[in-house]
């Protein structure tokens, strides 16, 4: 039976020589596993798929639990609630993350407490929070910024003797390594992202990983909308019944069947990843030995897997020239963050604690470079391009 009979090469550009910022790229059995799934005629969540890849991200991740999840936005409400995050409670974070780090807290009536960056890695500076602990600090939530770990020992050493939990946000670390240990088992729970942006994709997807043994039960409950229906499936209770709150954050069986072809490469993946990530550092290299712009830097300590290259240029309006250049050649360059403290929704919800002057610079100044699977030898001409920039405005 096919299915479907698509051709698996990447689609071709449509106009003419654009290079967008990304493309998500089938890299191996998507539609044969979409077709059994739906052979099997089981198509809600929680089926065969889902088990293979909840078993291969833990392996990969060296947790001792994963449950896949709709989102990272998903894993990190579920992280926000295995917190028994209330109101009053506080989280500290980077402000320099993306929006639903903070939503999740929020969502549960606690405050984001937003501190600043290191200004090499990108990542929350661990004596940043250290000075934003208080007796309502219940948990940090450390991001790994362009999936390079965050300095968790560091963050560790204030978490645990202060009795909070530390969360992972490693929706872009899939397959990084912190002192040769994964991202996923560096804190007390992680979450992953499937978007298509990422390494790793199914369109929307997530995953939440655990490695304290006294949550795993209370995460099935809270995935399968407050019902121990997961005990009940695998016979340790005869009914299942409501006990405990929660939602539905579980996918259905044809993401889980589309992930589970993607994970199954994700060394593959990685490593063209790499392969791309090198050759910008090495183009950038003699404009960062010039002064001219910064490259992106590799933490002390970590393996990275290759998700995001970025630049730092001099100032916003260099910043701005360049975007313009890129685009004007077909070539789309994007920035992000817009820092959380300073947006309407974080001065409403969230608080600082510190001065956040990196994550200002780096917010006017960071530009990230199209890096997707099957970028291949067009790479070339996003450095030349680039190149033909600094050239112009030596
Ligand atoms: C992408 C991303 C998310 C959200 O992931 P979704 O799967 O789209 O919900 C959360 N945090 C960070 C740091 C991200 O990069």
């Amino acid at each position: 039976m096919v299915l479907v009979d698509l051709k698996l090469q990447t689609a071709q550009y449509t106009s003419t020589n654009q290079i967008p910022f990304n493309r998500p790229a089938p890299v191996g059995n998507e539609i044969a596993y979409l077709e059994d799934a739906i052979r099997r005629g089981h198509l809600a969540g929680d089926g065969s798929f889902t088990h293979k890849c909840n078993a291969l991200i833990a392996e990969r991740t060296g947790a001792n639990k994963a449950l896949l999840t709709h989102s990272c936005t998903a894993a990190l409400e579920m992280a926000a609630l295995l917190c028994d995050l209330g109101p009053g409670d506080e989280v500290v974070m980077p402000s320099f993350t993306f929006v639903s780090t903070a939503n999740a807290v929020v969502l549960r009536g606690a405050v984001p407490v937003f501190v600043d960056i290191d200004p090499d890695s990108l990542n929350v500076d661990p004596s940043r929070v250290a000075a934003a602990m208080g007796p309502r600090t219940k948990a940090v939530f450390a991001v790994h910024y362009a999936g390079f770990p965050a300095d968790m020992d560091a963050l560790a050493q204030i978490t645990v003797p202060a009795g909070c939990l530390l969360v992972e946000d490693a929706a872009q670390a899939l397959g990084s390594l912190y002192k040769g240990r994964p991202s996923g088992s560096l804190g007390d729970m992680a979450t992953f992202s499937f978007h298509e942006t990422k390494n790793v994709v199914s369109g929307e997807g997530g995953a939440l990983t655990i490695m304290r043994p006294d949550l795993y039960d209370r995460a099935e409950i809270i995935r399968e909308k407050g019902t121990n229906r997961s005990r009940f499936f695998r016979g340790q209770v005869d009914k299942y019944t409501w006990v405990d709150v929660g939602s539905s954050y579980l996918p259905s069986e044809l993401i889980a069947a589309f992930l589970y072809a993607q994970l199954e490469n994700l060394d593959m993946i990685t490593s063209r990843r790499l392969a791309l990530f090198d050759r910008y550092m090495e183009a950038f290299a003699p404009l960062e030995r010039a002064g001219r712009l910064s490259r992106t830097k590799i933490p002390d300590d970590t393996t990275g897997n290759g998700h995001i290259f970025y630049l730092l240029l001099r100032d916003l309006e260099d910043r701005t020239d360049f975007i313009t250049h890129m685009r004007n050649r077909g070539i789309v360059t994007p920035f992000h963050y817009v820092p959380l403290h300073d947006s309407p929704a974080g001065q409403r919800y969230g608080r600082t604690s510190g001065s956040m002057d990196v994550t200002q610079r780096i917010s006017q100044t960071q530009v990230r470079l199209p890096l997707f699977h099957d970028l291949g030898p067009q790479i070339d001409d996003v450095i030349n391009t680039a190149l033909d920039y600094f050239a112009r405005t030596a």
